[in-house]
């Protein structure tokens, strides 16, 4: 199976893409709910990331508040190292066991921070979708509440687009409509199927 990583800044149409490839029966793993679900009250890496952070990090039903743990790792960057320790090695362990268990001829891993934890190597080709930084903000801001200020501080923690298209092996460029969007992935969906086949190992 072909592992097709997707990477992107905030608001440049990840979760819209996904869909797309999912709409073609493409298997989609989504780093960022897996990273949600590990932090769960009661997992392993929850009771970790409480030991590193403090229970200043709970709301009131003893779950982790992700805006106030957001809030203190955009602030100190050493922190986001200790929660990126905790994390990412078990974001990798459950991606790689997620690809095993999918049947179809490629398979898309949505990885925001694709660059910024490393994880590469967990893909065959990497595919970036770019759209300009005012359109991020302006898609952003219609999908969610936050300020323009916030999703800017977000934006600097993400790797840069010209970092991102050094990596990429295929781009998207999601600067107009979602017609057009969709094009592009129909395009794409095409050229993985054939790529697939030919990697395909000879049946016995
Ligand atoms: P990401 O997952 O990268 O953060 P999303 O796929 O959630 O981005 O897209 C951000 C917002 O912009 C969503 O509300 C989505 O519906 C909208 N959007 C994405 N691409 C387009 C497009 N080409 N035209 C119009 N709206 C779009």
């Amino acid at each position: 199976m072909l592992h097709i990583a997707l990477t992107g800044g905030i608001g440049s149409g990840k979760s819209t893409v996904a869909s797309m490839f999912g709409q073609h029966g493409a298997p989609v793993i989504d780093a960022d709910e897996i990273a949600r679900d590990l932090v769960r009250r009661d997992e392993p890496a929850y009771h970790e990331t409480v030991r590193a952070f403090g229970t200043g990090i709970l709301d009131t039903n003893r779950e982790i508040d992700r805006q106030r743990l957001g809030e203190r790792i955009f602030s100190d960057a050493s922190e986001r190292r200790i929660l990126e320790g905790i994390i990412h090695p078990r974001v990798r362990q459950e991606i790689i066991a997620r690809t095993t268990l999918a049947s179809f001829p490629y398979c898309i891993i949505v990885v925001p921070l694709l660059l910024e934890a490393n994880m590469q190597d967990l893909a065959d080709r990497i595919l970036v979708i770019e759209c300009s930084e005012q359109l991020q903000i302006a898609r952003v801001r219609t999908r969610s509440s936050l300020s323009e200020e916030r999703i800017r501080r977000i934006m600097a923690t993400q790797a840069s687009s010209a970092e991102r298209r050094l990596m990429a092996d295929d781009v998207i460029v999601n600067d107009t409509d979602l017609a057009d969007l969709q094009r592009q992935v129909d395009r794409l969906h095409g050229q993985y199927l054939a790529l697939a086949a030919l990697t395909r190992p000879p049946s016995a």
